[in-house]
């Protein structure tokens, strides 16, 4: 008699798939690294953030300045009416940084929905200026 094992299948919960997914996340944010390992070219990053809700007020503003050994986050919460927005400026300080540029303003909508199947979106603007300065180039690097 043919004797078939039955191996129990595995069933991956939503909830489960969440947390994994919120793991990935945080790993990726750990990931990012320190400004020396990430743009060895960049002495000193800091970044301007103004939150301006859509009618217009001054929900915060934050200045982070980012230094060698500093551990870089692009993330930002959103503070506007979704409450589980999240910005992020990495691509705009990666694009400025490949064109050396020392300063670049990027602006982003919160397009979060106010709540679960609203069509409603939080619009909160972010408006983010950006400023880098380069390390000079050292003799060793020159002759390369
Ligand atoms: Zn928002």
């Amino acid at each position: 008699m043919a004797f078939k094992k039955r191996r129990p299948h595995k069933r991956v919960n939503k909830n489960e798939v969440r947390l994994m997914e919120r793991a990935a996340q945080e790993r990726q944010v750990m990931s990012v690294g320190s400004l020396l390992t990430r743009f060895p070219s960049v002495s000193r990053l800091d970044i301007q953030m103004d939150f301006v809700s859509h009618h217009g007020h001054l929900l915060g503003s934050e200045h982070r300045t980012f230094e060698a050994n500093d551990l870089l986050n692009f993330f930002a919460d959103c503070p506007g009416r979704c409450g589980n927005g999240r910005m992020d400026v990495e691509a705009a300080v990666k694009q400025m940084i490949n064109n050396q540029q020392t300063s670049r303003d990027t602006n982003g909508t919160c397009k979060e929905t106010l709540f679960a199947g609203s069509s409603e979106t939080c619009d909160c603007e972010l408006r983010c200026k950006i400023t880098a300065q380069y390390a000079p180039v050292t003799a060793e690097e020159a002759k390369e």
